[in-house]
């Protein structure tokens, strides 16, 4: 037999039986297989933890692969503990381990244990949270939060929102919701009303050039394209200029274009920075312009117990994206989309007959899939609801206070270290800086040595930390979301990549000594 090229041998040999099959279902008569299977689980991944002493063993694709092609995947193993031992070679040996103190790359943060034991009770239960029917309890859990959190917004009384997958999907949603009321005020603006597609390409977005991505692939998404994305200026602490934000909204007036949503970013990926949020929602006021507000990773703020006020103006947003599972330190998944007015959650109902009819509605029956682009849905809020109630909302706030604090502290070590330029001051946890070569034609080994020393240290296991681009240089990149990440870790991360840098480009002036003739 083959299949798409693989040949697939009959299962003759085969000894499964239904009854064997049937004692893997989880349910009363196998509660104690259940205890025993999440227990050994639960002891593998402890032992892991506190024996993990490096953020990442360094291994690559290519040494990597073989272990997973290997796995026949038609011979299981039929024992869970053996699975849990192959587990090690194909996955927990080289996995990425973001609770170590040396990971300081990406937005990925460690994890509290109420959202741990969230998640093993959600995915037990497995409720689903489109339909009452399918999640009755975990539907008005999911509404509580989306009522708290917005209420921490001070989004007001008509305010409504629904858990997501992640930022980027919280991000299309919003601007769905945005795109639908643009087109629905044109077409009772118009004498007659245009088709729907007629609309689209004089629709624009705007957003500050360290937006986040997903803005544009939103915008691709929605049938706009990433064109209609318009870029706007930032200052040189990398928040959006209003007066360029003004520009910009009058020069779409002029030409006839229509703003569909302004997307403000509280906290950019790169830079931690916060676009000034009163002046920006001033201006799409005065335009009558929706106002996204992408605090995908500053939601954090939220609840800070020193911090709130960086994020004062977002309660005029028409919408805003929060991701728990950044600076919340709740696993992934674990996201919503807020909106002023619920009303307009009405753009993304759909009534099938035989999920959600309309009739359901008409009887006040909570069903979320009316609010939502997903169907099928994890109750992620739990993880959220049992970290409010064991640790509470203000234990959440200190940890992430705790992390600015240090990248404060980072970018301090970074500024007096003449090894390094800094690039702007952070109002959350990144810090972007670069090593400096030694002064004379060396300096032009700056990108390719910042490249090189990333890479390397990533290799060894130490550490890991982030790149990224500023004008067009390489730049290093610090995320910290780690309260147990210290001063001490952040010097020594420091003392490698200067180390794999300095050898990178002694190693090339060996070769080519007029490169850098001070550093041979
Ligand atoms: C991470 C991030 C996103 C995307 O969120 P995901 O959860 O990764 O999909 C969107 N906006 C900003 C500002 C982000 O930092």
């Amino acid at each position: 037999m083959s299949f798409r090229g693989h040949t697939v041998e009959p299962s003759a040999g085969s000894t499964a039986t239904l009854e064997d099959a049937r004692s893997h279902l989880f349910n009363d008569r196998t509660v104690e297989r259940y205890r025993e299977s999440l227990r050994a689980g639960v002891e593998t991944v402890a032992a892991k933890v506190s024996t993990t002493t490096r953020p990442f063993t360094g291994t690559t694709p290519d040494r990597l692969a073989p272990e997973i092609s290997g796995i026949d995947l038609d011979r299981p193993l039929g024992d869970l503990a053996e699975a849990l031992a192959e587990l090690e070679d194909v996955y927990l040996r080289d996995a990425v381990y973001f609770h170590h103190p040396r990971y300081l790359a990406h937005l990925n943060c460690p994890v509290v244990i109420p959202a741990l034991l969230g998640e093993a009770v959600l995915t037990a239960v497995n409720s689903s949270l489109d339909t009452w029917d399918q999640s009755a309890g975990g539907t008005l859990i999911e509404r509580r939060l989306i009522d708290w959190t917005a209420e921490r917004i001070g989004l007001g009384p008509d305010a409504d929102g629904v858990f997501t997958s992640g930022g980027t999907q919280s991000n299309l949603q919003a601007l769905l919701l945005a795109r639908e009321e643009a087109c629905t005020a044109l077409a009772a603006a118009a004498d007659t009303p245009p088709a729907k597609h007629e609309l689209l390409p004089q629709l624009r977005i705007i957003a500050s050039e360290a937006s986040h991505f997903s803005v544009k692939k939103s915008a691709k998404l929605l049938g706009l394209g990433m064109d209609a994305v318009i870029s706007v200026e930032t200052d040189r602490g990398r928040r959006m200029k209003p007066e360029a934000l003004a520009r910009e909204l009058a020069r779409c007036t002029a030409e006839g274009l229509t703003v569909m949503a302004v997307v403000a970013t509280a906290g950019t990926t790169d830079f931690g920075s916060i676009d000034p949020l009163p002046e920006i929602a001033g201006l799409c006021a005065a335009a009558g312009v929706w106002m996204h507000v992408d605090a995908a990773y500053g939601c954090g703020l939220l609840v800070s117990p020193t911090r709130r006020h960086l994020l004062d103006g977002i309660e005029r947003a028409d919408s805003v994206t929060v991701d728990y599972h950044k600076s919340f330190f709740q696993p992934v998944s674990s996201s919503a989309v807020l909106v002023r007015d619920g009303a307009v959650l009405r753009h993304a109902t759909y009534h099938a007959d035989y999920l959600n009819p309309a009739r359901m509605a008409e009887r006040r029956i909570p069903n979320q899939v009316d609010k939502s682009i997903q169907t099928t849905r994890r109750f992620d809020a739990l993880k959220l609801w049992l970290t409010l109630r064991t640790m509470g909302a203000e234990a959440v706030g200190l940890l992430f206070d705790e992390v600015v604090d240090r990248a404060a502290a980072a970018w301090e070590m970074l500024t007096e270290d003449p090894r390094f330029e800094v690039v702007t001051k952070s109002q959350l946890s990144t810090v972007v800086f670069r090593w400096l070569p030694p002064a004379g034609p060396a300096r032009d080994l700056a990108d390719e040595a910042n490249l090189y020393a990333r890479e390397a240290l990533a290799a060894s296991g130490e550490a890991v930390v982030a790149g990224t681009k500023v004008d067009g240089r390489h730049h290093l990149k610090f995320t910290l979301l780690n309260p147990e990440t210290t001063v001490d870790d952040i010097a020594h991360v420091l003392d490698l990549l200067a180390e794999h840098a300095g050898r990178y480009v002694n190693d090339r002036a060996a070769v080519a000594p007029e490169l850098c003739p001070t550093a041979v």
